[in-house]
């Protein structure tokens, strides 16, 4: 999703070929050339600075191992072209490199890497492609696939100055990549920075104020779907038969998230055209807890399938997380926050903590840092917006319609004087009785909120 000056555009289409028996191969010798690197590769020991003692992996790189000792290893039995032998050995290579980066990291185990999809991919210089056919050798002087393309539906999309690129095939279909210059910069409106959260996802840009999406449906199709399996769950270990039932259950939910995400997607980067939209970068593993239900939420979050999809449709920044939901955007004091107010134990600030988040984001997309006068010029002029396009309500009364996407002014500014004039419980009861807490609302109804989620 960063900048570059090509752009890369894949089109699949069906094929008819019955090639299992050929993937299968492709799938073993893959497989064969991983365990080959794995058997060589050398553990070497190392010591940190706290004296800790680790094993780095060194990879077998020589020429004598690679284009001799294995290739002639996987080229032994092999029954079709020489060249898949090679993309093999390459495919092994990028496959074992990327298991030492992530376990130098610490994110995965000393766990051989396995492959399980089967798929070829097939370089620019392995096939030919004529008169809207893309001939694949198979076999040399043999087989051939033959893929007749002339007519494919993806005609019209590709830019005229585009070249074919690597090809991808599976079982049913063959992926066709496109590679293009990019065209020149777009006009940029602004920028949005967007904080992602379970149940919301909150924009920020200074003339569009607060957008508020709300993605509780999201969070309601993986919980409804959770529920559905674990009915079944332990029952299929006795019925093998409901598994299949167990699968069909998990593909709707992938569907039906998609789509929602589509919409949402598609919707933002319509309405937010010409904007640079910012996302921080997630690890959901690093976000895990001791928490169990904690955990769950968060695995059924899609905050990176949003960050992909939007990729797709707009210009999309990738911001560094670090301390946006700590730091206070006016000061700039690290704070730990508690619940969904936001409090600065310096200056004061009380606000919605994902706003806070979200505006921290900002700043980061504008190089800016945290700092009182910066912070007010974003506060002033705000305007609103809901999903149905019409103008916002700017009153406070904004809140008490179900909030689907909106801009809330900020009233973190003003609650201090607004609880002082009327205060009333939202949340349950709609009583009027004032309070003397400011982060939270107690009511008659019993029901203590918080002030500024007191309202959604
Ligand atoms: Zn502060």
């Amino acid at each position: 999703m960063s900048r570059s000056s090509y752009q890369v555009r894949a089109y699949s289409v069906k094929h008819s070929y019955d090639i299992s028996e050929f993937l299968e191969a492709y799938r073993l010798i893959l497989q064969r050339a991983i365990d080959e690197i794995w058997d060589n590769i050398r553990w070497i020991e190392k010591f940190n600075r706290k004296g800790r003692r680790r094993l780095i992996p060194i990879i077998p790189k020589g020429n004598g191992f690679k284009h001799h000792y294995l290739r002639s290893l996987l080229m032994d039995g092999w029954r079709y072209s020489k060249h898949y032998v090679d993309s093999a050995i390459k495919q092994a290579y990028s496959i074992i490199k990327s298991w030492r980066r992530s376990h130098l990291k610490g994110e995965r185990s000393r766990e051989k890497p396995i492959v399980k999809r089967r798929f070829i991919r097939i370089k620019e210089t392995l096939y030919s492609f004529r008169d809207g056919k893309i001939k694949v050798s198979v076999k040399p002087y043999e087989e051939h696939l033959e893929f007749d393309v002339s007519r494919a539906w993806f005609w019209s999309r590709v830019p005229k100055d585009a070249e074919m690129g690597e090809l991808i095939l599976n079982e049913k279909h063959l992926t066709i990549t496109f590679r293009f210059k990019q065209k020149m910069k777009k006009r940029c409106e602004g920028r949005i920075a967007w904080d992602c959260n379970e149940r919301s996802l909150d924009g920020f840009n200074p003339k569009l104020g607060w957008i508020r999406v709300d993605l509780s449906q999201l969070f309601h199709i993986h919980r409804a779907y959770e529920l559905k399996r674990k009915r079944l769950q332990s029952l299929a270990s006795k019925k093998p038969s409901l598994r299949r039932i167990l699968a069909k259950y998990s593909r709707r939910e992938r569907n039906r998230a998609i789509d929602f995400l589509h919409k949402i997607t598609t919707f933002l980067s319509s309405e937010f055209k010409d904007y640079i939209h910012g996302f921080e970068r997630l690890e959901k593993r690093r976000m895990l807890s001791k928490s169990k239900n904690h955990n769950r939420n968060i695995a059924k979050s899609n905050w990176k399938t949003i960050i992909t999809l939007m990729g797709y449709k707009a210009d999309v920044k990738i911001l560094n997380p670090y301390n946006s939901t700590k730091r206070c955007s006016r000061c700039g004091m690290v704070n730990t926050p508690k619940g969904a107010l936001y409090e600065c134990k310096r200056c004061g600030l009380r606000i919605d903590r994902q706003l806070n988040g979200a505006i921290n984001l900002y700043l980061k997309m504008e190089g800016l840092t945290p700092s009182p006068r910066p912070f007010n010029e974003l506060m002033r002029a705000w305007s609103g917006f809901t999903l149905t396009g019409e103008e916002a309500d700017e009153g406070f009364d904004e809140l008490v319609r179900a909030p689907r996407l909106m801009s809330p002014k900020s009233y973190a500014m003003f609650i201090k004087d607004y609880i002082a004039q009327n205060p009333r419980c939202w949340y349950i009861c709609g009583l009027t009785k004032s309070s003397t807490s400011l982060s939270t609302y107690s009511c008659g109804c019993t029901k203590t909120v918080c002030w500024l989620w007191n309202g959604n």
